[in-house]
């Protein structure tokens, strides 16, 4: 099983051997988020929090079309 070293933590980690570029995968040890950013050696970075659901929220501006006729 290829292994790497979490950026936070610098411990081992384990990586699947299908594993692939852009893969999220989560430290044992330190419990931070990490994303494959390399495979040959393995290679892994912090996923920042904040970016993780930033798309699915962007839809919510489309109420604005209440209907506004009040005689
Ligand atoms: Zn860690």
């Amino acid at each position: 099983m290829p292994t790497s070293k979490c950026p936070e933590c610098t411990e081992e980690i384990y990586v699947d051997a299908d594993t692939e570029q852009g893969d999220k995968i989560t430290c044992d040890e330190c419990g931070s988020k990490l994303v494959v950013v390399g495979l040959d050696p393995i290679e892994v970075d912090i996923v920042e929090e904040a970016e993780i659901d930033d798309y699915a929220e962007k839809d919510d501006f489309e109420s604005v079309d209440y209907e506004d006729d009040r005689y």
